[in-house]
């Protein structure tokens, strides 16, 4: 299958270019040519499926022309080592729960498919002597899930770069404890530096012909097309409680990449009524919605931090993706904005009144269902992250300590290796040259 740019000016690229360049060279995001549609027999079945089996015949729609069903299989069932569960909350409202990976958020699926799919194209080309290297900048979330994702993969070095003393100590240590093939690197300057560094090293000529360089940002296909896996897997588990009729999914969202996959799900034919992408204070989306236009702004810091996105980067894919066509997309999507009060008082009642504890980022989308179901109509809220990667502030919002998940807990005790680094990209790229 070959991949397009949103921008319509860069040529068309084969699968393999996608994933290894990640952005095609107009600056667009690439978009698979076709979308297939699944067989009824698929979904009149599918309840009796296992993730695995509903995973592997999406993956094979968008993947199966380029990689061989054996290994896109294997790469499948490697990547889904976890349950995405969907759990009640109330009578007409459940959790897809997505944090029971390593890092205890739903990046871990994009992640650890693109890590694979990446070391199925280097032995491809028996490339394995010739190690590729990761570079990502990170303020916390992105880092852990890359690192974990890729953790152990042979012929793949991953460097995440990270701003020092700006990242929390539950973040931190998912990404420096590792070791392995993982390095981390402690950068004396902000995000913005960290991501500088990094962009100046895809662009540097004599960096390139001494190490092989590759981003995994989250725009890249592999790690954005594989989140639709567990949609259709949430309609299997509605459909087995005899509640998918109506279905109507609501997506807490940032960047816009796990909402996008799913409504690729439904041109896939998965039969979801309708999208509510629920927003925190970063309500760009929300207004693109009510007005038709699209205004970038300066991300607003909220509670809900993993959504604190002012130019939502799959916004192009989506308006792609309905032909530019602003009443097509109010047809399958509507929108919610809540402040971080609004946030906070959600959590609060939502757990006192259900025993249920929603992570800030889950509690948009929670809050998005109650204010937005129709009568007869059930829903769906993606929980995202664990609510103990918030644990800050979601004990101050309950007045009570959150447990921690064995998983985290690990990590919190594993030795911190990371190696210091100005914000200089010559002191980068000096490091670099002797790795
Ligand atoms: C990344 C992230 C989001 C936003 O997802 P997008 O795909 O960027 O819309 C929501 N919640 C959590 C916990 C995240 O880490």
């Amino acid at each position: 299958m070959q991949f397009y740019s949103t921008n319509a000016q860069a040529p068309l690229a084969t699968l393999e270019k996608a994933v290894v360049k990640g952005l095609a060279e107009d600056k667009g995001l690439y978009m698979p040519e076709r979308i297939k549609t699944l067989s009824d027999s698929f979904f009149d079945n599918i309840e009796n499926l296992s993730f695995q089996e509903i995973a592997f015949t999406v993956a094979d729609a968008f993947f199966g022309e380029d990689v061989p069903a054996d290994d896109l299989r294997r790469i499948v069932n490697d990547t889904l080592a976890f349950d995405c569960p969907v759990v009640p909350v109330t009578d007409n409202i459940f959790a897809l729960e997505l944090f029971h990976g390593p890092t205890l958020a739903f990046k871990d699926v994009g992640a650890r498919f693109m890590a694979r799919l990446l070391q199925y194209f280097i032995h491809k080309e028996g490339d394995e002597g010739n190690t590729v290297n990761v570079l990502v900048a990170t303020s916390g979330d992105t880092g852990s899930a890359v690192a974990n994702g890729f953790l152990g993969v042979d012929g793949i070095h991953v460097y995440v770069l990270y701003p020092k003393g700006k990242v929390s100590d539950i973040q931190e240590c998912q990404f420096t404890t590792l070791g392995q093939n993982i390095t981390a690197i402690e950068v004396d300057g902000v995000f913005d530096d960290c991501q500088r560094l990094v962009k100046s090293a895809f662009m540097d000529q004599e960096l390139n012909a001494h190490l092989k360089l590759t981003s995994a940002n989250s725009i890249n296909v592999a790690r954005f097309l594989p989140q639709a896996f567990y949609y259709f897997y949430a309609y299997a588990q509605m459909k087995k409680r005899g509640l998918a009729d109506r279905l109507v999914v609501c997506v807490p969202s940032g960047n816009f990449g796990n909402i996008c996959a799913g409504l690729f799900g439904k041109r896939m034919g998965l039969p979801v009524s309708r999208f509510i992408a629920a927003n925190n204070a970063n309500d760009i989306f929300y207004q693109f919605l009510q007005t038709g236009e699209y205004n970038p702004k300066p991300s607003i810091q909220t509670i809900a931090n993993a959504m604190d996105v002012g130019d939502p980067s799959n916004f192009a894919r989506i308006y792609d993706l309905y032909g530019k066509n602003h009443s097509s997309i109010c047809a399958d999507i509507s929108g919610a904005t809540y402040t971080d009060e609004q946030i906070a008082q959600t959590i609060k009642k939502v757990y006192f009144e259900t025993g249920y504890l929603c992570d800030p980022h889950g509690a948009c989308g929670f809050r998005a269902l109650k204010e937005g179901l129709r009568e007869n109509e059930c829903g769906v809220f993606l929980e995202t992250a664990h609510p103990a990667k918030f644990k800050h502030t979601v004990d101050q919002i309950i007045g009570q300590p959150v447990n921690i998940p064995e998983k985290l807990a690990e990590f919190m005790k594993g030795k911190k290796l990371s190696v210091p680094m100005t914000k200089e990209f010559a002191d980068f790229k000096q490091f670099l040259m002797t790795c």
